[in-house]
């Protein structure tokens, strides 16, 4: 039981005052010569509002022991002003003085009896010393004051303190808003606690985009305030990470000791996995508070992580030691185990904070989302209407129950190993082959896995990108996944909304469903990277060309040593320098589970799995299974090497600044092309140039250098294509479609190349062709009419009638021109089979287009057949 007891190092102590005072100059705004005269001096007379001023500015800037003895000074010298007490109190807090913070309110309220502010800080630290029902009363007594004597509490703090004790006594926050932030925000908008406090409820509601506006107009009039920028950093977190660090960077700048900054960072370091070096900022900020709650719940959050269960109970115990009913240790504990995936466990302490604070909401929003993930359906959207029916202003709450009305109008799709959640209309066009891919990556991942799977995996596919956030993250707008999966519960965009970039939602399935099964095998004690990394390993074990592969920037960041050790290799997930650097990190994962593979067996990684479900940390699970991590990393990285330099090796890689070559000079060009006939990204920029320029021969010529040199190549710009078009303009469509078929093996998102060789297959009546290629297309995009209708028809010449119906059924799903053909084309399939529905399609057919000839005849066929 390391770590419970700690030496307090604070830094600001063993400064002089002098020292403090300089130091202060420096880092914010001068003080006035007399100013520090007075103070040095300890002279009475620092009633003057610039000294309040003063020393306020002492606390925002994190020189709280300074903060607390000038303050202390004029309490001494009965200067007037409740914010004296306040504002020592305050800075008590911040360095976890408790006793000698309530000792300070208690003394303030001797003297300012009606002060609100004043009372509300001490319900904050008599709770904190664990005396609650005091605290209670003094909440109790805010309202009583209040409605006494109303008149007496229209200044700015006073406003702010009445409505935090309205919304904890559960007044609904858009009244508290109204009532009390906005009208101190009209009336003193120099104020920064009405901002404050407007843009903290904003945030606790997840109304980020509210949050962001409040404290920048809040900064807008109290510029450089460490808490409102603090505030709006939180706020753009999301929707703009750069800006947000840069906002967090400010707050150290000017409040190097800031808490919540210091907690921010350390959650960031947390999600990165990166443990040790969090802990030791929670050092940091324990010397700073050592009664920090959220720095040993963050502890104890770590000790999970790390299996030390003794730990973490001492963590606990020692979290909530000053404030024994906080339910936001029990959330915050929870929060984190399942942003790393732990839900059952995250589960659990949301439970335990829900038992000390039946009303604590946080609480209730994390159990139903942590519920949802473990596909505990029923109470997970049970908490979600509680919680909206105590609070309709929570965004997140109210996003997942509109999804839950989203979710109610879909299909499911049943059976004994799955239940599949799909939009109606898609359930109806490839619902079956959803169910088919997932059984079949079921039966191979398991057995190779060695999983006994016997629980059903609940599997939600969202034609709505904002849904499948939503159910996904909790909130709308957040792009870039294609699927996640929690567990037990998978979620995925549907083709539908991934036009531009068309993906195989086969390869996408197959690899969260491999998540299923490592995550189930660990029980979700699982760093990133190797979850990720078999995960797409195993995308390339069933099609080569699913998952990640080689490409040329993959060569260069490898080639330039910027791989990233094993041993950290899940921060490379985190805070991405760009998408590309995302990518990579997939790529480098499932590189050192293809290298743990081919070097040690797949054996070893069930091992390894095994250690993880145990507890083992990842990195001395690998030791144990392989060799030490120092050898292991040195080995891999020259075989990663060896795979960078084997890379594409008939095209020249040399590095070249090829800026010089595009000028209007295209003669130089063409020398240099001579001097380097094989080089890739040179003879890219050539082709470009000649296509401006038409010269189509040459253009040709370069093209096809560039495919020999580089077949794989399957960027947007890729030669082969645009070889393809120039033969499909100049009508050489022998030579187009040889091309396509060879980029259509390689490329299983090439959606646009199935769809022209289905055509060039349909006018050769090459029909296995179509059949297979629109196969193709539709493990990409099975959301369209005319592949359908090839399909359809193929499967007709072919005798493949059930595929043939179930064509046409997806043909009326997609609402198509003429209904009454694909209804006249159904009920001749049916014909021999089911007489009574093949009439059906025939006389909608007919109340379609009632001169279709073809369908009138039928049905005199289909009516004479009759017995
Ligand atoms: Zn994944």
């Amino acid at each position: 039981m390391q770590r419970v007891h700690r030496f307090r190092v604070w830094p600001d102590v063993s400064l002089s005052l002098l020292e403090q005072l300089r130091s202060l100059t420096l880092r914010t705004r001068p003080l006035s010569t007399l100013s520090i005269l007075i103070f040095l001096l300890s002279v009475p007379a620092l009633s003057a509002a610039s000294e309040l001023e003063d020393c306020e500015l002492l606390l925002r800037t994190g020189q709280y022991q300074a903060c607390i003895q000038t303050s202390a000074v004029a309490i001494e010298m009965k200067a007037y002003g409740s914010e004296w007490p306040l504002v020592k109190a305050q800075a008590e807090l911040a360095l976890g003085q408790y006793a000698e913070a309530q000792q300070t309110v208690d003394a303030g309220l001797k003297r300012y009896s009606w002060s609100l502010p004043l009372r509300y800080l001490a319900w904050q630290i008599y709770h904190l010393n664990n005396e609650h029902e005091a605290a209670d009363v003094l909440l109790a007594s805010i309202h009583e004051l209040a409605s006494r004597s109303a008149w007496r509490y229209t200044d700015s703090d006073s406003l702010v303190a009445l409505g935090q004790a309205s919304l904890l006594r559960g007044m609904d926050p858009g009244e508290v808003l109204e009532t009390f932030y906005d009208r101190a925000i009209q009336e003193y908008p120099d104020q920064r606690e009405a901002w404050l406090a407007s843009g903290n409820l904003a945030l606790d509601k997840h109304d980020f985009a509210l949050a962001s506006e409040t404290f920048a107009a809040g900064l807008k009039q109290v510029p450089n305030d460490p808490d409102l920028l603090f505030g709006l950093s939180q706020a753009l977190q999301r929707s703009d990470p750069q800006r947000a660090a840069t906002l967090a960077a400010e707050v150290l700048k000017i409040n190097p000791y800031h808490l919540p900054s210091r907690m921010a960072e350390i959650a960031r370091l947390i999600d990165s996995e990166e443990y040790a070096t969090a802990k030791i900022q929670l050092d940091q900020v324990l010397a700073i508070n050592p009664h920090l709650a959220s720095a040993w719940a963050s502890l104890a959050a770590i000790a999970h992580f790390e299996n030390r269960p003794f730990d973490e109970t001492a963590y606990y115990q020692e979290a909530l030691s000053h404030h024994d009913h906080d339910p936001r240790v029990d959330y915050l504990i929870g929060k984190i185990l399942s942003e790393h995936y732990r839900f059952a466990e995250g589960a659990t302490y949301q439970k335990q904070a829900l038992e000390k604070d039946l009303k604590f909401l946080p609480a209730r929003i994390q159990l139903a989302q942590d519920q949802l993930r473990l596909g505990q359906e029923v109470s997970g959207w049970e908490h979600a209407l509680q919680a909206h029916a105590q609070d309709g202003y929570d965004t997140t709450t109210f996003n997942l129950l509109e999804l839950k009305d989203q979710l109610a109008r879909f299909k499911t799709l049943e059976d004994e190993s799955f239940i599949i959640r799909m939009e109606a209309r898609e359930a109806d066009i490839y619902g079956q082959q959803v169910k088919t891919l997932l059984h079949q990556a079921r039966k191979t991942l398991c057995q190779k896995y060695g999983l006994q799977l016997d629980q059903k995996i609940t599997v939600e596919i969202f034609p709505d990108p904002d849904d499948f956030a939503v159910r996904t993250f909790g909130m709308p707008a957040v792009s870039g996944y294609l699927g996640v999966c929690f567990g037990k519960v998978i979620t995925a965009n549907s083709p539908a909304s991934q036009a531009d970039h068309p993906t195989s939602w086969e390869s996408v399935l197959w690899h969260e469903f491999c998540h299923v099964v490592t995550l189930e095998l660990t029980s979700n004690k699982m760093p990133r990277w190797i979850s990720e990394g078999i995960s797409v390993y195993e995308e390339r074990q069933k099609n080569p060309y699913w998952g990640e592969a080689m490409i040329p920037q993959y060569r260069e960041l490898i080639l330039k040593g910027e791989t990233t050790p094993i041993s950290q290799l899940s921060s490379a997930f985190m805070n991405p320098k760009s998408s590309l650097h995302i990518q990579f990190a997939y790529f480098q994962s499932s590189m050192v589970v293809e290298y743990l593979v081919q070097n040690f067996g797949l054996e070893t990684i069930r091992e390894i799995l095994g250690d993880l479900q145990a507890g083992v940390p990842i990195n001395v699970a690998i030791e144990r299974r392989t060799k030490t991590l120092g050898e292991l990393e040195e080995e891999y990285a020259v075989w990663l090497k060896a795979q960078a330099d084997r890379f594409a090796p008939r095209a020249d890689w040399s590095e070249q600044d090829l800026r010089p070559l595009l000028s209007d000079d295209t003669k130089r060009f063409d020398d240099w092309v001579r001097e380097h006939p094989n080089h890739f990204r040179g003879l890219m920029a050539y082709a470009s140039i000649l296509a401006e320029e038409n010269r189509v021969s040459e253009l040709e010529t370069t093209l096809k250098k560039l495919v020999e040199i580089y077949p794989e190549y399957t960027g947007a710009d890729n030669a082969s294509l645009q070889l393809a078009q120039l033969y499909q303009k100049q009508k050489r469509f022998d030579e187009e479609q040889q091309l396509l078929e060879q980029h259509a093996h390689i490329n299983p998102n090439a959606l646009d190349v199935f769809q022209r060789l289905i055509e060039r297959y349909q006018e050769q009546e090459n029909w296995s062709a179509v059949y297979q290629t629109v196969r193709k297309a539709h493990a990409v995009n099975p959301l369209n009419q005319e592949t359908q209708q090839a399909l359809a028809t193929a499967c007709i010449k072919l005798d493949r009638r059930q595929e043939a119906i179930q064509a046409y059924q997806a043909i009326l799903a997609l609402e198509p021109h003429n209904k009454a053909e694909a209804h006249y084309q159904l009920a001749r399939l049916l014909q021999k089979e089911n007489q009574q529905q093949a009439k059906r399609h025939t006389l909608i057919a007919l109340e379609q287009a009632p001169r279709f000839r073809a369908a009138h005849l039928l049905l005199l066929e289909l009516t004479t057949d009759t017995p």
